[in-house]
């Protein structure tokens, strides 16, 4: 078999298409069999299921669900379930992709999964989102289990969900088996921080990177795009860490004050106004115009694409934190790196929630719940140990983190394929 690529086609190979081109790259640099290339191109199950429910205006509608298990080499795969009227197949997969890197950067024990429903939730009433949800568990329960492919909230699914998945299954089994769905509430077996984790688990990995470029808490100034569950959260940790968040925004626009933003004025005005904008004394500023805000760090928690061929030159942040998924394009990416400033990917800045839902899961199997502080210290470790792998392989290879981080996935997830005996 053939170990030099010249050029690996991505449509051939069927790459995930939100990473294409870096994963183009680092096959080559990696060298990669065919039979490797093979393994990483093709999900391991794709499930796809139809069922029906009945509305509350007593008609019968047919419903889609999908789930997709890319690969379990290292553990039960992991990934969240969305209800989406745009959910496809592909996208299922390419996410179930990134969520087996992302497993893999923080060297958590799962394979990567994702799912959902072909639905727009707004659309249904709160009892048929428990039906068709419901539904959807009876269809996929044997794909699933704490030891097969543990599921979690995304996009438009929330713990309310969760405990719907939770009760649907055990149900179904007849027996007790929290350990089968993460982002559940405290009462049951959830843990305290899992609504901040990705964004403390951001803030922890932005603390390693400070101090490598010599950043000192008291001096930067911090802007964060996006005011939900991760903007908010993250402006919230770094305002009680001492940080001067210098400004933030919503879909609707944002807000800055030079000498810094109080953060939970900012959180009390946006729950009685719906919106940033309009915070007492503060002064309003686009959205694109928070992206090159006269910052040091910069925080990007909101929509994809947002670091892009257009503003990428003009960001003056020396560190971007990508709370947010794939909110830079390659071509930013490229143009941050020859200007170094230090991106630190999605894949390895968001994977705190994650690494909170693993530590769930270990609860939930253990039947032992942790004091807080010691999950806060867990997930601490994992993060810092991510980033410091990242880190070291970005020195050594003069490349840029995100490339970085997915080798490192890359090779761990071959590594377990090798012990396996599969390659
Ligand atoms: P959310 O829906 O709670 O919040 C999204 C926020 O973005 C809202 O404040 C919204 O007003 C804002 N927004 C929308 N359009 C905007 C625009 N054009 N400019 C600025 N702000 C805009 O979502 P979330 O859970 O906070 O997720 C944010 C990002 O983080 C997404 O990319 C998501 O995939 C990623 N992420 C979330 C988690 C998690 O645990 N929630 C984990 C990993 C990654």
């Amino acid at each position: 078999m053939s170990k030099n690529h010249e050029r690996i086609h991505a449509d051939e190979k069927n790459l995930c298409h939100l990473c294409v081109s870096e994963l183009e790259s680092i096959y080559i640099d990696l060298q990669l069999t065919e039979a490797e290339l093979e393994i990483l191109s093709m999900p391991r199950h794709i499930f796809t299921v139809h069922f029906p429910v009945t509305l509350s205006n007593g008609s019968t509608k047919m419903f889609v669900g999908h789930r997709v298990q890319f690969n379990d080499a290292r553990g039960p795969s992991k990934g969240g379930i969305r209800f989406h009227p745009a959910l496809t197949v592909d996208h299922v997969s390419d996410l179930a992709f990134l969520m087996s890197l992302k497993c893999a950067v923080v060297d958590i024990p799962f394979g990567g999964a994702k799912g959902g429903v072909v639905v727009n939730p707004k659309e249904l009433s709160r009892g048929e989102l428990e039906l068709v949800t419901r539904a959807y568990v009876r269809e996929i329960a044997d794909f699933i289990g704490p030891f097969k492919d543990i599921p979690a909230p995304d996009v438009y699914t929330d713990e309310r969900i969760m405990v719907w998945i939770l009760d649907e299954y055990e149900h179904l089994k007849s027996e007790h088996v929290p350990a089968v769905v993460t982002g559940k509430p405290v009462e049951l077996g959830g843990i305290k921080a899992r609504n901040y984790s990705t964004s403390l688990g951001g803030i922890y990995v932005l603390e390693e990177a400070m101090k490598k470029v010599g950043m000192d808490r008291s001096d930067v100034r911090i802007s964060v795009q996006g005011f939900g569950n991760v903007g908010e959260n993250a402006a919230r940790i770094l305002h009680e860490r001492g940080y001067k968040i210098l400004a933030v925004s919503d879909s609707r626009g944002g807000i800055t004050i030079p000498n810094g933003l109080n953060i939970p004025d900012v959180i009390k005005h946006k729950k009685s106004e719906g919106r940033v904008e309009g915070f007492p004394g503060a002064e309003s500023l686009s959205n694109e115009d928070l992206l090159v805000s006269d910052c040091d760090i910069l925080v990007p928690a909101a929509l994809s694409d947002q670091i892009n061929g257009n503003n990428a030159d003009k960001i003056k942040a020396k560190i971007v934190l990508e709370l947010a998924n794939a909110p830079s394009t390659t071509e930013a990416d490229i143009s941050l790196f020859d200007r170094s400033v230090m991106v630190i990917p999605d894949v390895l800045a968001n994977a705190g929630g994650v690494a909170g839902s693993y530590l769930e899961w270990i609860q939930n199997l253990n039947s032992d719940y942790w004091e807080h502080e010691r999950v806060l210290d867990r997930l601490k470790r994992i993060m810092i140990s991510a980033f410091d792998d990242v880190y070291t392989l970005c020195q050594e290879e003069k490349t840029t983190m995100r490339k970085a981080a997915y080798k490192i996935a890359i090779k761990r997830i071959l590594t377990a394929e090798r012990l396996r005996g599969n390659l």
